[in-house]
């Protein structure tokens, strides 16, 4: 797999988001607002490669004088603030809970290694190579936010306001959205990830929750009044577009709670919510496995398990329902 360089949209008044070419993990929304005082990044993406390209298109963009010195990161996984790098001395501010889920996942040059390590032969290792095989993080520092805070912090750029609000658990431990007033538009980062006729997406991947944890950060989104909604990934969003995305998350909980109350397993309640293919347009089923798991954690009471432990039954049910599409080993 190549990755070819994304879209830029122009969104008004001096905002942008950066859309990648095509859906699949890790490719991820990234926003720049320019002013005449100031530019900043909502997110980055998830490579130098990738991230340098998001530069050279926010440059064309800036004003002469004006550089991008502040970054801010929607949560703390890497497809969202790796790229941070090619900004040296930028500020990048994340929430106070974002630090644990940095703990929680591999450095980016852990990740490196592990990707290209990985054995082909085991559904790990294919899994691995085939949706992260394309980026490179061999060279990539470890990102540190400078600034963490928790709750509201208003920013301001020029003669715009930036409106960041930290979530409960939702995505993950530590999601904050972006509210843009004068733009009248949201960067939600991934507790919402989109999907049209137009422009099929993929099922989220949910690594906290709960699902209502998630739900509810939608209603936020929708409490902003914003018409214009940037999700973490797929393509920019009405209102009526994220209401619908609800209808996804509650079906999934419902289902989760309901297989979780017939005493169901947690990787064999993912594989019926997949048989039952409500969302045949999304790609990805298999990240089920992820969202359904994090519900169930939330209904046992069970801590976080690795997340390479996750990653593998991720990879082993993704490789039955490739086997069964294909009609044979894939
Ligand atoms: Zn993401």
């Amino acid at each position: 797999m190549s990755i070819t360089v994304g879209d830029v949209v122009d969104l008004g008044r001096g905002l942008y988001a950066w859309l990648p070419p095509k859906r699949g993990w890790g490719l991820a929304n990234c926003g720049l607002l320019v002013s005449s005082r100031g530019a900043l990044w909502i997110d980055t993406p998830y490579d130098p490669f990738l991230a340098g390209q998001f530069l050279a298109e926010s440059q064309k963009r800036l004003p002469d004088g004006v550089d991008i010195d502040r970054v801010i990161v929607t949560h703390a996984n890497g497809d969202h603030f790796w790229g941070a790098g090619v900004l040296p001395g930028a500020e990048i501010i994340a929430t106070r809970e974002a630090r644990e889920h940095i703990h929680y996942d591999p450095t980016p040059q852990q990740q490196h290694a592990l990707v290209a390590g990985s054995d082909p032969s085991t559904p790990l290792g294919a899994y691995l190579g085939r949706h992260f095989g394309a980026f490179d993080w061999s060279t990539t520092e470890e990102v540190r936010p400078s600034t963490y805070f928790s709750g509201e912090l208003e920013l301001t750029l020029g003669e715009y306001t930036v409106q960041l609000s930290s979530l409960p658990p939702a995505h993950t431990g530590g999601d904050l959205i972006v509210h843009l007033p004068a733009q009248r538009a949201v960067f939600s980062g991934d507790v919402i990830f989109s999907s049209t006729p137009q422009q099929p997406g993929d099922h989220p991947v949910h690594w906290a929750g709960p699902l209502s944890n998630v739900i509810e950060a939608c209603e936020r989104v929708l409490a902003t009044g914003a018409e214009v909604i940037v999700p973490g990934h797929g393509p920019v969003l009405d209102p009526a577009g994220v209401r619908e995305h609800m209808g996804y998350l509650a079906y999934v909980r419902e289902r989760a709670h309901a297989l979780h109350a017939a005493g169901v397993p947690a990787v064999e309640a993912a594989r019926r919510v997949i048989g039952e293919a409500r969302y045949p347009a999304l790609g990805l089923p298999e990240r089920l496995v992820v969202t359904i798991g994090s519900e169930y954690r939330h209904l046992d009471g069970s801590g976080l398990p690795g997340v390479l432990e996750v990653m593998a039954d991720v990879a082993a049910v993704a490789h039955e329902t490739d086997a069964s599409c294909a009609g044979g080993p894939a």
